[in-house]
């Protein structure tokens, strides 16, 4: 039997071992492109794709000194890098922009003995513009060419490394919005695109200005002396106030808010930098245009709170880290009868002290953690309620707040439905609170679940009635059941007549629109009077009673 490797063996048999010309016939028929100098770099031998590759092609090389035929490969590197392999010996792989071709190349280049260089090389010019074009996609911004967020980033990162002092600043343009919803999004990149340009005209030596959002620039200089900056920052103003073309007859200038963080003092990471910058930059944004702010200890010590609170609400122990609720009720101003609760939450913290709602709820909110916290004071509440009902056989209708968020949530309303069934409370003892919000009011799986509660038989309020959203066609459709009118009106009573105009109209209104109607805020016997006599005899507030601990509640109001 023949094995297939002694058959091949046998074919191979005539062959000795490759001879020089061999090799140079081999290298000649490929598709690379390829030549072998000698040891003084004159030309033994060049392929003819390297020659056309080179613009060379029908010319005698042999002999030619390869400095003197291509100079350009001199600061290309490539003298270097074969002086250095004849000295090494060892191959070298280099990617060089070969000008007078106008072409990227690698070269592969070895000693093949006595000083002689074989050099093997392809166009690489497609995969070199690919290249550049993917960093240009991954680093600069589209609109202006300037570098965009990811490259701010990496730059924050690079200058930390340096160690040297330097600022990050966030430049936000004001009023950006309104130019885009006035004059289009055209005119709104024609804007971009010129600011872009002032920018980068203030720039020295060393500064860098990056675009990260649609109106957001960042600008990286080594200034950071507050008189400095204050001046330099003044020059962008300037800057941004000259106004930029849109079209023909139309032009538009803005003002801008400026926050500053520094390295090393405020911060020597770029993450805390970027948020340093933002809280300094939102700051400014509170003031009227062309305000700068540096970021500052104050700013700190508020971060380190938001921290601490965001940590514990994250940690999810609600009930371990001091969440209550507490209830307020609502009666009847004539006949003082208990018309419902509304339940507030409470936050007793273990180190920041007592926190107003106010603080934590829309961190909750902004965080995604309002849906667990509420779901923790439902059960809290609906517990009460099944206990009540057990002990005093009867519930009093319960209020909640719940936030735009909740409402959009798909799952919004089998969620109550299926803690009303857990804590056996019938629907109609069960209200949600909701306040005038355009986003809320409009959406329409708002909508949708609010109609599915009263469906059910809950109760939908309106929250701080106649602060939020300015129009009132939206009552014509919106499911509602109440109406509670915000304590500002109720505290202008006595004081301030548009306000009790303002009373008097809502009274009527909830009339023709069938809406029970409660004041809150309620604080004196006078704005009782007032309520009363113009026909509002739903009351809540600090004239009955601030809201109560339950035990508070269940003692004063159901036992008795
Ligand atoms: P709100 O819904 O308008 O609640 C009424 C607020 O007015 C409560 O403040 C209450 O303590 C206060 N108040 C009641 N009677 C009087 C009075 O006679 N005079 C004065 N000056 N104030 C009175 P609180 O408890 O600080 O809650 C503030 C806000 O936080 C609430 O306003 C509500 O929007 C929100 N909130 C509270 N608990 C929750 C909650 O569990 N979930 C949600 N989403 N929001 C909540
Ligand atoms: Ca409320
Ligand atoms: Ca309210």
């Amino acid at each position: 039997m023949t094995r297939r490797g002694n058959s091949r063996n046998e074919k191979q048999a005539p062959g000795g071992p490759l001879s020089e010309q061999d090799a140079i016939r081999i290298m000649s028929g490929l598709a690379s492109a390829f030549y072998v100098l000698d040891e003084n770099s004159d030309f033994i031998y060049m392929n003819e794709k390297a020659a056309r590759l080179l613009g060379q092609e029908g010319k005698d090389l042999e002999g030619r000194n390869a400095w003197t035929e291509f100079p350009d490969a001199v600061p290309a590197g490539l003298k270097e890098m074969y002086d250095r392999i004849r000295e090494t010996g060892i191959a070298e792989t280099k990617e060089i922009y070969y000008r007078p071709a106008g072409l990227w190349l690698q070269v592969d280049a070895q000693e093949i003995g006595e000083g002689r260089i074989a050099v093997l090389f392809h166009d690489i010019s497609r995969y070199k513009e690919a290249e550049t074009r993917l960093e240009l996609l991954a680093y600069r911004d589209n609109l202006t060419g300037l570098p965009n967020r990811s490259s701010a980033i990496q730059r924050i990162t690079e200058s930390i490394g340096k160690g040297k002092p330097f600022s990050v600043v966030l430049f936000d343009i004001d009023s950006f919005r309104q130019l885009n919803d006035l004059h289009g999004h055209q005119a709104g990149d024609r804007y971009i695109r010129g600011i872009a340009e002032r920018l980068k005209g203030i720039l020295e030596d060393g500064e860098v200005v990056t675009r990260i959002g649609a109106d957001e620039f960042i600008f990286l200089t080594r200034r950071t002396d507050p008189d400095e900056l204050k001046q330099w920052v003044q020059e962008l103003f300037r800057q941004t106030a000259i106004s930029v073309r849109l079209y023909d007859h139309v032009s538009f200038s803005a003002s801008a808010s400026v926050g500053i963080s520094r390295y090393p003092e405020d911060a020597t990471t770029t993450a805390e930098l970027l948020s340093m910058a933002d809280h300094a930059m939102h700051e400014s944004k509170t003031k009227r245009g062309n305000c700068f702010q540096l970021f500052h200890d104050q700013m700190r010590k508020r971060l380190d709170r938001r921290r601490v609170i965001e940590d514990d609400l994250f940690s999810g122990n609600f009930k371990e880290n001091g969440f209550a609720c507490v209830f307020q009720p609502q009666l009847d101003g004539e006949s003082g009868r208990l018309l419902g609760i509304e339940t507030l939450s409470r936050w007793d913290h273990p180190e920041l002290g007592v926190l107003p709602p106010s603080e934590f709820i829309p961190i909750a909110e902004e965080t995604g953690k309002i849906k667990e916290l509420t779901i923790h004071l439902l059960n809290l509440v609906l517990e009460k309620g099944q206990r009540w009902d057990m002990q005093y056989g009867r519930v009093p209708r319960m209020a909640v707040n719940v936030t735009s968020s909740l409402l959009n949530d798909k799952q919004f309303f089998s969620t109550i439905m299926k803690m009303l069934g857990k804590w056996e409370i019938p629907p109609d003892r069960f209200e949600i609170e909701i306040t005038e919000w355009k986003e809320t009011l409009s959406s329409n799986l708002v909508l949708s679940n609010l109609r599915k509660c009263r469906s059910q038989g809950i109760s939908v309020a309106i929250d701080d009635f106649g602060t939020g959203f300015s129009g009132l066609s939206y009552l014509t459709n919106f499911p509602v059941d109440k109406i509670k009118i915000d304590r500002f009106f109720v505290s202008g009573i006595g004081r301030v007549g548009k306000s009790e105009a303002i009373l008097k109209s809502v009274v009527s209104l909830a009339e023709g629109l069938g809406c029970e109607l409660i004041a809150e805020g309620v604080e004196t016997g006078e704005q009782r009077r007032f309520l009363l006599d113009i026909g509002c005899r739903g009351i809540q507030g600090y004239y009955f009673d601030a809201p109560l601990p339950p035990g508070e509640f269940e003692e004063k109001y159901l036992r008795s």
